[in-house]
């Protein structure tokens, strides 16, 4: 497998050159034509396919419109061609475009999946999509069904003004279309391929939540138009600047267990902000920061595992916001690895696909790369071309402060969270008595005025319990005895509450005084409840204490009850158990 470049002025040295290059050319090769083009205008397209389809009549050709071509890891002319030579015999290449106004994504989707069925040797399936109208997700997600090895990655095209919406995609048969997807399929026995995706951009900042937003424009984080938090924490202005000053802070977040990048195209009058793509509601999303060093150190990683693969060509597809972020004098800088690995032809896009962990992504400000190769790992040795050295030490302030930001708020995160924890446990200590874990007095007081205020809809009774002689298990076996005591009742309380069909609440009421309240139950099954109760604790055998009793009142709730009058008449049905002899259930 191999490159060959051509440049491109006119269409008449073009078809020299084409000519030229026949000559070198085997009757078993495959080629196929790949034309990036700053140009958008239909007549450049004609020019060069024409050109192509003269010389080479049965060969496969397609492009793009991009927002700049790369050939070899440098930015080139506004035209570039390059022809892939597959040497291989077993190689395998099919192209299909499908018009987006004709099809629906579900057509296309199941056209591609089915392709892939017919076409069982595909490996890799490389994409062109003009600028879509709308989400990729859908189309992302109809994509699922390609079998889990094929590699999928490719970009969406774009203009020179990287603003702008126009772009188009061409290719043979098909012809120049602004509305359409282009998809490659490669492989055969002997064509191997490896794609990643790198950005370098690390996460700033504390952690927002989407709350709303529609496709891709973003309406709210954390409750908030999307723009006022990009102007508090960036102080970034409404204004014609604001996609280039929002590039270098695009948001960050996990999707499908890989990280994305969305970049801000342009802020709205309702203060929503529109995105380079979707953000679902309920993402949690950072802004991020483009720091070189990290962003260089983390190509160099990936240079290292593409060389490791032993490529013939790269293709690299490059979003034009990068291009922005390195500037004008050397918009390639951070690709420059690659360089010595194998020839290379690719683009600054306007979105970048790949397939990673079996799910296909859309992403934004991120570099793709598909290394290609024929045949098994050549055993030559592969040099990268080695950084500017100088850009190591040279940390800058600004990523020092990034840095220092990051570590703060993730400080700030830990101690929000701690706090959280300990007012969730302050929230369940002021209702919670500490010894039996049943609802304190202030609580279960507070349920009977609740379930008083609704009796007219729902009746309910009161159970009252204390236990007998308790003074002199104390007195007898100890303090702690008598706490074992307690809790033994307690747990009873808390198991009938369980068991008990109906729903029901049980509090400590004072030392050895308990309170339970019986939701839709009358006073008979209320009486039937207390005397379960007693018989259980009855049943009891204390290591020292044996058997203990317990006395218990029981009432209803009636209408014209207060509190007070409520919780005195169940008390004095208690004291009348126990005057009358204890261990019994009095009912009033
Ligand atoms: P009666 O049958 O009339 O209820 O007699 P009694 O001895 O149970 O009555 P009294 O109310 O005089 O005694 C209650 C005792 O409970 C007094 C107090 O020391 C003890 N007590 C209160 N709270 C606790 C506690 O949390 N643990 C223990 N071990 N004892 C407690
Ligand atoms: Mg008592
Ligand atoms: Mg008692």
């Amino acid at each position: 497998m191999k490159q060959v470049k051509f440049e491109y002025t006119d269409s008449k040295s073009f078809a020299e050159k084409l000519s030229e290059f026949k000559k070198q050319c085997s009757e078993t090769e495959k080629r196929v034509f790949q034309m990036y083009t700053e140009d958008l205008r239909p007549e450049v397209f004609a020019e060069v396919s024409g050109a192509i389809e003269s010389v080479f009549p049965d060969d496969l050709y397609f492009g793009c419109s991009t927002s700049g071509n790369i050939v070899d890891c440098q930015l080139v002319g506004s035209i570039s061609v390059v022809c892939t030579v597959f040497e291989r015999e077993t190689t395998q290449i099919k192209l299909f475009q499908y018009d987006t106004t004709k099809m629906s994504t579900d057509e296309i989707t199941a056209a591609i999946v089915e392709q892939t069925k017919l076409n069982p040797w595909v490996k890799a399936i490389e994409m062109y999509f003009t600028i879509p109208d709308g989400s990729t997700t859908r189309f992302c997600a109809g994509l699922k069904d390609v079998a889990p090895d094929v590699q999928i990655f490719g970009a969406v095209a774009c203009s020179d003004d990287i603003t702008s919406d126009d772009s188009c995609v061409f290719s043979k048969g098909n012809g120049f279309s602004e509305k359409s997807i282009l998809i490659l399929f490669y492989g055969g026995e002997d064509f191997y391929v490896e794609s990643i995706n790198a950005t370098g951009w690390k996460p700033l900042g504390r952690k927002f939540i989407v709350t709303k937003s529609n496709g891709s424009v973003l309406q709210e984080l954390d409750g908030v138009p999307a723009y006022r938090v990009y102007r508090k924490y960036l102080n970034i202005k409404n204004d014609e600047n604001f996609f280039y000053n929002t590039l270098e802070f695009p948001l960050f977040y996990e999707h499908n267990n890989t990280t994305i990048l969305r970049t801000p195209v342009s802020s709205n009058a309702d203060d929503s902000i529109t995105m380079s793509s979707d953000i679902d509601v309920g993402s949690v999303v950072r802004m991020s920061y483009g720091d070189p060093v990290t962003i260089v150190e983390s190509i160099k990683q990936d240079s290292l595992r593409i060389a490791e693969f032993r490529p013939d060509v790269i293709h690299i597809f490059s979003c034009a916001a990068r291009r922005a972020f390195w500037g004008d004098t050397e918009p390639t800088f951070e690709i420059y690895p690659l360089g010595g690995i194998a020839p290379s032809v690719g683009f600054f896009s306007h979105g970048e696909f790949i397939r990673a962990n079996e799910n296909l992504n859309q992403h934004n400000v991120t570099l793709v790369i598909a290394a290609m190769r024929e045949g098994e790992k050549k055993n030559s040795e592969v040099k990268t071309v080695p950084m500017d050295e100088n850009l190591q030490s040279k940390v800058p302030v600004v990523s020092r402060m990034a840095t220092f930001v990051s570590v703060v708020a993730q400080e700030l995160e830990e101690t929000n969270q701690k706090l959280e924890t300990m007012n969730d446990k302050l929230k369940v200590a002021a209702i919670i008595d500490g010894l039996t874990g049943l609802y304190n007095r202030k609580e279960i007081q507070s349920r009977i005025a609740d379930s008083l205020a609704n009796v007219k809809n729902q009746k309910f009774s009161l159970i009252m319990l204390d236990i007998d002689n308790f003074k002199q298990v104390n007195d007898t076996f100890g303090h702690q005895e008598g706490d074992n005591v307690i809790v033994a009742l307690a747990n009873i309380l808390n198991n009938k509450q369980s068991a008990y069909s109906g729903s029901s609440s049980a509090g400590r009421w004072g030392g050895e005084e308990f309170m339970m309240l019986l939701h839709n139950t009358d006073v008979s099954s209320a009486a039937l409840i207390a005397d379960l109760v007693r018989q259980c604790f009855v049943n009891i055998s204390f290591p020292l204490a044996r058997k203990q009793t317990v006395s218990l009142g029981v009432t209803q709730a009636r209408e014209d009850d207060t509190v007070d009058g409520l919780c005195t008449r169940v008390d004095t049905a208690l004291y009348e158990a126990k005057k009358t002899g204890k261990n019994k259930v009095v009912v009033f």
